[in-house]
């Protein structure tokens, strides 16, 4: 008879996901039931550091839901030190 053991592996390596926001892909033409983009490729924020401002693309104004999420996991190892300055 043999004991089955389960072992518990806890990650070492403590991970983080960053949001990254890409392309927008707000519908500017919906309510004449076309399609179209506003060609942004990127979220900016338009406050960065801000509260409200942040939410919306400082390049296309549009809410930051509108854009592409896309999550990066990057390990802390890796992450440069950064002391505020
Ligand atoms: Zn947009």
């Amino acid at each position: 008879m043999r004991k089955r053991q389960v072992v518990v592996r806890r990650s070492e390596n403590p991970q983080r996901s960053v949001v990254k926001y890409g392309e927008c892909q707000k519908n500017h033409a919906a309510n004449v039931g076309g399609y179209a983009v506003d060609g942004c490729r990127e979220f900016m924020p338009s406050n960065v550091g801000g509260t409200n401002g942040s939410l919306t693309c400082a390049a296309c104004g549009c809410h930051r839901n509108f854009h592409k999420r896309e999550v990066e996991v990057v390990s802390e190892s890796s992450s440069p030190h950064s002391n505020g300055t």
